[in-house]
């Protein structure tokens, strides 16, 4: 496993340089190829080719599909291995990308190759798909990855488990990315005040009314977390504008704090404003991983590990296929920790026994 883990991290793929992520599409594809499965490279224009597997288990009876699903593409520039070599420190795992999520990928040929070898009896068609955006917002493979969800009774996703003890992740709030801008009338503030909307002023008023949306009870939670507004100090700001981030653990409470933003009005006579953006994915809520959590604790017990769940704050693929109302379970990728700094690392001893979970959840769903 670490072998492959290896020559997967080598190959750095970075969402944003299409050549590299070629490349590694490439080493990925070909290692699944040497086991007679499907393999489609599926191009693309700008992104990096994403990968679509499929295995047909050789069941008698066999109806209905799995859809393990994950992404290979990373957060670092090429290069950065030079700065973080791929090693094996005691007992971890440390390289660009190994826990989210190249391990993932890993752990899941390795699944594979137990219930083939062990000729499992799997009673439904199982989908693979690497993604090449996922760090990016999924743009490319949005389409695609929804709609092998439609086709599938229940989503697997290989993202990282959450701290040493691996928790699933069996919620994931909603992520959203807002733009208020807000238009006002420059004039002097010396001479000619009067003739002034200060948007700044503007934009401060419309931020605390927006601050009081949060409510980390319920787990909304709505920031101003950029802002920039006027020109001189003598001037009265003309516009302003804040990127405000949007988070909440149910689709409810999407809705509504989509609502309140879209009927947001001016406080100060004379001044415009402009909303735009909004959520970018819907919660992963836990109605739709419940039962899977349920099956894959009742597994790992019969193996003797202890399988706990948490609830992300952060979103992922699994986002949208949790939206669709289909069956999602997140988080059964590696354990470890430091996702997206030098310190990125997989506990090298979990990786068998996640695989291991993965095939038992394969086999049994
Ligand atoms: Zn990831």
């Amino acid at each position: 496993m670490l072998r492959t883990l290896r020559e997967f991290t080598l190959a750095e793929s970075p969402s944003t340089e299409k050549a590299a992520a070629d490349r590694c599409a490439e080493l990925i594809a070909a290692e699944w190829r040497k086991r007679n499965v499907l393999v489609n490279l599926i191009r693309q224009k700008s992104r990096g080719n994403h990968i679509r597997i499929e295995w047909r288990p050789p069941s008698q009876n066999r109806s209905g599909q799995l859809f393990v699903l994950g992404h290979y593409d990373t957060v670092y520039a090429v290069g950065t291995l030079r700065k973080v070599p791929f090693t094996l420190r005691n007992g971890k795992v440390f390289g660009p990308g190994v826990f989210d999520m190249k391990a993932g990928i890993v752990q899941a040929l390795f699944a594979l190759d137990a219930l083939r070898s062990l000729k499992a009896p799997v009673r439904k068609q199982v989908v693979f798909l690497w993604t090449s955006d996922e760090e990016i917002g999924s743009e490319s493979s949005r389409k695609l990855l929804e709609a092998e969800a439609r086709r599938s009774d229940a989503v697997f996703v290989l993202e990282p488990s959450f701290g040493p003890r691996g928790l699933l992740k069996t919620a994931r709030k909603g992520v959203g990315e807002a733009e208020l801008t807000v238009y006002g009338k420059a004039s002097h503030a010396g001479l000619a005040p009067q003739e002034g909307v200060n948007a700044v002023h503007e934009l401060a008023l419309q931020i605390s009314k927006i601050s009081q949306w949060n409510d980390l009870r319920r787990g909304v939670t709505v920031n101003a977390d950029i802002v920039l507004g006027g020109t001189r100090v003598n001037v009265i700001a003309e516009s302003a504008c804040a990127t405000i981030d949007l988070r909440a653990l149910y689709t409810a409470d999407m809705r509504a704090v989509e609502k309140k933003l879209k009927s947001l009005g001016p406080i100060l006579p004379g001044a415009k404003l402009e909303i735009t953006g909004g959520f970018n994915r819907a919660p992963l809520e836990h109605k739709y991983s419940a039962a899977l959590f349920a099956r894959a604790k009742k597994l790992a017990s019969q193996m003797g590990v202890s399988l706990g769940e948490c609830t992300a704050g952060g979103g992922s693929d699994g986002n949208f296929t949790a939206a669709l109302g289909i069956p999602t379970l997140d988080g059964l990728g590696a354990v470890g920790d430091g996702a997206h700094s030098t310190h990125e690392h997989v506990i090298a001893r979990t990786m068998p026994e996640r695989a291991a979970l993965l095939a038992a959840l394969l086999a049994a769903s």
